[in-house]
């Protein structure tokens, strides 16, 4: 079904058996104090999932280059000895790998950080320490010495991390580059580093070892570089010796979100194809690249030679089995929300997925549940008939469905209940919101999952304990989940109020002046749906429009002046507490939800006291000052409560019942909650 995905690499030395190279993510497990067991297990499930080629996550080639204070390093024989661990594991699962050598530069997180310039990151609190001459050829060394290191750990190759705004690319532009000795001012000078640091790394690891550079393709910030540069840069590289280049799309400063679930599918692999027929070694597009389909197509297209997929690995080991083997329907699709993955690494926490709570676990997981979601059976089968329960999930949101799926492949008797017409609970509304619709593969993903575990799907049945008492079930699995909170403010009956639900199921027209309570996830996406056109997939020309991308690359960086449409709507969007409005949004895609509403005038206020709602619109005060919003409608999104009226008539009959997602804690629910408790159900059962 995928011929150009399948088709094997052929790099000279070596040959990969596909075109997908699961990208680099930093997890947190290459800091474990475990003999990297538990990364070795995470790397052996993709590579038996049948990733062709893997990346790990950054590991510094010596101390000022860490991310964090102790972070990843491979600078002695102790170091080498734990990654033979990862390395044996993928070899016995038939896979490669390669370690990324990745130097902060100024995103280091800690006091000893170096630059080429002493300029501070406007992410980072520190600023770095100017490198000296002789720091700046150590470091060249350093990356060498960990790249023999490297492959005296059994590694197949490693990725020179060239990109995202770390010290390599630091050196590259002129936005932070501002010495003017042999490192830095003419462009020769400027890639000096670079290239140097790729020659002696050739020398070092050897002819017969993949290297694969990244290089920074479009920077995405101001004084970064010209396309003439980066084709320049490419050029020498290749000549000094690289295996492959990879594409780095933005630095990690840049005001552009390039991974989100709000940038379409293969949005930046146009700028991969730029490079295409410009050199000899193969080229790797990247980001937003989460189907086998998408992959495919970019390949037939010419855009790449190979596909970088990161995050969708996290989602589902098994990929790429599954598109060989023609269940691409069977995948878990990543959804880009970056819940579990990134907004945990910048917490300092290990990272997982929200669409699958397995990922980061493996080595706590008995293996057949590890391949579990490749070797799915059938309810009952494989499980002794004295061991299988009787069990109801009620409520098919995110929760119930996790849960029944889970307990269905465990090989229980599973009733899935469900109140409405369609599985899928307030997915059915996210899925709504432009830029997520992405939730739709969700669905899909459960849709199957539960046709293929047998579970037995009651729709349009909205439960009562007697229904299940009646019916015998052994255990109740509520996930229920919530009843939308209504504050108590005065004229909140008043017909111009509306909730979030009669809004995003379309029962309520909107008119053009607009205030919402509420600025949590609800409200925001609220007002991201009132301020879009609807039943367009966002076009990767709106996007690059939107966000101020500029496809000809006119200037430094590729950035142009954002262009958001003109909105249709005047929005207020309330908060009563201080501080930043969405504050509480994720760490690592807040600040687009707020630039996106801020570019189309959404009003962001905190501190506000609802007074009262009439004929005139919404009263307030805010520090004192009384005034009126004219607005045509007050959308509610004050936040929510459980929804969990069975619990006690069920516990009263003496059902064992459990609660799960919503139905257990309304407070800071998310889907990722929801879809872990599901899972933890099935173990615990
Ligand atoms: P729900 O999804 O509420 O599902 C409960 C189900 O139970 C419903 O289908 C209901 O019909 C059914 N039910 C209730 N009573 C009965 C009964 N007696 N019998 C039968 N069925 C019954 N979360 C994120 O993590 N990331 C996001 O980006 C995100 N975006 C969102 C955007 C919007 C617009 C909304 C509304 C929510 C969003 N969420 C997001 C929140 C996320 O959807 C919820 O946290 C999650 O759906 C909660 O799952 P749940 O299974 O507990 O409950
Ligand atoms: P929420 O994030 O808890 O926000 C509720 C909002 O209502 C807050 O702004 C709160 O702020 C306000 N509020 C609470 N009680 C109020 C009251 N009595 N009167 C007036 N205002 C009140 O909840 P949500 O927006 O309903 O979202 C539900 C869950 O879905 C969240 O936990 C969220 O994680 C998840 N979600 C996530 C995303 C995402 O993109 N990651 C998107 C949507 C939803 P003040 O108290 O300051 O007024
Ligand atoms: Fe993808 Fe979200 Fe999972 Fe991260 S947490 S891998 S972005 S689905």
């Amino acid at each position: 079904m995928y011929p150009h995905l399948f088709k094997p690499l052929d790099l000279g030395f070596t040959t990969l058996p596909n075109r997908v190279l699961m990208g680099s993510m930093h997890t947190g497990l290459e800091e474990k104090k475990d003999d990297l067991r538990a990364l070795a297990a995470y790397f052996a499930a993709r590579a038996r999932g049948g990733a062709g080629l893997m990346v790990t996550g950054g590991i510094a080639p010596n101390r000022q280059g860490w991310l964090a204070p102790f972070g990843a390093k491979m600078t002695s024989g102790g170091e080498v000895r734990k990654h033979r661990n990862v390395t044996q594991a993928v070899h016995d699962e038939g896979g490669k790998i390669c370690m990324q050598i990745l130097h902060a530069g100024r995103y280091g997180m800690h006091p000893f950080l170096v630059a080429p310039s002493a300029i501070k990151a406007p992410i980072s609190p520190f600023k770095p320490w100017k490198m000296s001459g002789r720091l700046i050829r150590a470091t060249i060394h350093d990356f060498a010495d960990a790249a023999a290191r490297a492959r005296e750990a059994g590694y197949d190759g490693v990725e020179i991390m060239g990109s995202e705004g770390y010290l390599i690319n630091q050196f590259i532009a002129p936005r932070t580059n501002h010495r003017m000795d042999e490192w830095g001012g003419s462009f020769d000078n400027r890639i000096r580093f670079p290239l140097e640091i790729m020659q002696k790394v050739r020398e070092k690891a050897g002819k017969d070892f993949i290297v694969i550079f990244r290089v920074s393709m479009l920077d995405l910030v101001e004084e970064g570089s010209t396309w003439e540069e980066v084709e320049a840069l490419a050029l020498a590289i290749e000549a000094a010796g690289a295996t492959m280049i990879n594409t780095g799309i933005g630095w990690h400063e840049a005001r552009v979100p390039t991974i989100a679930t709000l940038v379409p599918r293969g949005a930046y692999a146009w700028v991969t194809k730029r490079l295409m027929g410009k050199l000899r070694i193969p080229l790797i597009a990247t980001n937003r690249i989460n189907t086998p389909e998408k992959a495919e197509e970019l390949l037939r297209e010419g855009f790449a030679d190979m596909i970088s997929m990161a995050r969708p690995f996290l989602a589902d080991p098994d990929f790429m089995v599954k598109a060989k083997t023609q269940r691409a329907d069977e995948i878990n699709t990543c959804i880009a929300c970056n819940q579990a993955c990134l907004d945990h690494i910048f917490r300092g926490r290990t990272a997982s997925c929200l669409v699958n709570p397995r990922a980061c676990r493996e080595w706590e997981l008995p293996s057949a549940e590890l391949s579990s979601s490749v070797h799915r059976r059938p309810s009952t089968v494989g499980r002794p008939p004295s061991t299988v329960k009787k069990v109801a999930v009620v409520g098919a949101g995110p929760a119930g469905l996790s849960a029944s799926t889970e307990l269905a492949a465990l090989g229980h008797e599973v009733h899935l209940f469900e109140a409405s017409a369609e599985i899928g609970g307030q997915f059915n509304l996210a899925k709504r919101i432009p830029g997520k619709e992405e939730f739709y593969e969700t669905l899909r993903y459960f849709r199957k999952m539960l046709d293929k575990n047998g579970v037995k799907v009651h729709l349009n049945t909205r439960v009562t304990a007697e229904m299940l008492q009646s019916q015998g079930f052994e255990k109740v699995v509520l996930a229920t989940g919530i009843k939308p909170r209504t504050p108590r403010i005065e004229g909140i009956e008043h017909p111009k109020v509306l909730s979030y639900l009669e809004v995003l199921q379309g029962q309520k027209q909107v008119g053009a002046q607009v205030a919402i309570i509420g600025a949590g996830g609800i409200g925001f996406d609220v007002a991201a749906y009132l301020t879009h056109e609807h039943g367009e997939q966002p076009s990767v020309a709106h996007y690059q429009q939107e966000w101020g991308i500029d496809p000809t690359y006119t200037q430094r960086g590729g950035v142009a002046r954002p262009a958001a449409e003109p909105p249709k709507r005047q929005i207020w969007l309330l908060q009563r507490s201080k501080g930043k409005v969405g504050e509480k949004l994720g760490k690592t895609t807040g600040w687009a939800h707020r630039l996106g509403l801020k570019a189309r005038n959404v009003q962001m206020w905190n501190e506000v006291e609802y007074r009262r709602i009439d004929d005139e619109g919404l009263h307030i005060a805010i520090q004192g000052q009384e005034q009126c919003l004219p607005v045509d409608h007050v959308i509610v999104c004050a936040g929510q409560e459980p929804l969990r009226e069975l619990q006690e008539p069920l516990e009263a009959m003496g059902i064992p019942v459990q609660l799960i997602g919503g139905a257990k804690e309304a407070g800071e629910l998310d889907a990722k909650r929801a879809i872990a408790e599901g899972w933890e159900v099935a173990k615990g059962l």
